[in-house]
């Protein structure tokens, strides 16, 4: 079975689902979201965290690249990532952790040995949280999700619904909870600001409330983005046709994902000006709940 690429396992998580859990981030994702917080989550591949501030010049790494991808220029230090192959050879042999991993490889049970370390504190519904990236693009990670079943913990999966049916139908038998992010209603514009239209995610989402998948609908609200009536108009619609969804959660873009973004070489994306203020949060959630009421829907709390 291939290894999972984990970007990390946080310990304590009380706002991923039931209780006290350990979230593990898992490295890969089929959307490329422009707001998006985790993009060292991103990319398929294990990529080189490279902080030239923490370099030393010593060269190490470019004596063991087998693609001549760091390259020095007047005393400037280059990592041509156009060249990577992700062997992570330099981070080996970096003395000043200049060079990192955004990812450990781990099996599934290297995994949850880091996991089960924490059961003390799961209690009665605490448990493991798969998160990314998107963790049910690998079918890994649903033997993973069998596996804590097996161990008698809680699983809860953060996905963003656009994923392998075959991976999602399976990963319902050992899944306890999801939360399932709605970005955007309108496809077209799902797609300009994340590389994808969003029928499969919907459609997916349909299906798993079908077979009994208990959810929260995730919906990060960015500012002149997805904040408009329609789309909660839209996110309305899609919650009335559920049976199993418990919740909509709202949650306001943030820019943390900036700092992360430098590192692995691409535009710091954190921008201020996308931040909901409180005030427009609380217009959109009552908008929605009003909606719902509309709807008949009594069942699904608005956060
Ligand atoms: S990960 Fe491998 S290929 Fe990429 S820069 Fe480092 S040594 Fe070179
Ligand atoms: S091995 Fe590390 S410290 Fe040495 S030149 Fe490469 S990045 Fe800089
Ligand atoms: S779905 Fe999540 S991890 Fe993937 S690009 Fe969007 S925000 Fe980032």
């Amino acid at each position: 079975m291939e290894k999972l690429l984990v970007t990390a396992i946080q310990r304590f998580s009380t706002h991923d689902g039931p209780g006290v859990r350990t979230t593990v981030f898992l490295k890969g994702c089929p959307l490329n979201c422009f707001w998006c917080h985790n993009p060292e989550t991103k990319d398929l591949k294990n990529e080189v965290l490279f902080t030239p501030a923490d370099c030393i010049g010593c060269m190490a790494c470019a004596s063991v690249c087998p693609s001549g991808a760091h390259e020095f220029e007047n005393e400037t230090h280059i990592l041509r990532r156009d060249l990577c192959m992700s062997c992570m050879s330099c981070v080996s042999v970096c003395p000043s952790s200049a060079c990192e991993a955004a990812a450990a490889e781990m099996t599934v049970d290297e995994i949850l040995r880091e996991v089960i370390k924490d059961k003390v504190f799961f209690g009665d519904n605490g448990g493991i949280t798969l998160s990314g990236g998107e963790p049910l693009i690998r079918k890994e990670a649903v033997e993973l999700l069998k596996a804590a079943k097996d161990m008698g913990l809680n699983t809860t999966v953060e996905t963003c619904g656009q994923v392998p049916r075959e991976i999602l139908i399976d990963a319902l038998k050992y899944t306890d909870f999801f939360y399932w992010d709605i970005k955007d209603t309108d496809s077209a514009r799902h797609k300009l600001n994340t590389g994808a239209g969003n029928e499969k995610i919907i459609s997916n989402l349909i299906l798993a409330d079908s077979m009994g998948a208990l959810t929260a609908v995730r919906c990060i609200m960015v500012k002149g983005v997805n904040t408009d009536d329609k789309n909660i108009r839209g996110i309305a619609k899609i919650l009335s046709d559920l049976k199993n969804c418990k919740a909509v959660e709202f949650m306001p873009y943030h820019a943390f994902g900036g700092s992360k973004a430098t590192l692995l070489g691409l535009e710091d994306n954190g921008d201020k000006s996308l931040i909901p203020s409180d005030e427009e949060m609380a217009l959109v959630k009552a908008r929605l709940a009003e909606l719902l009421k509309l709807y008949g829907v009594s069942n699904i709390s608005v956060l």
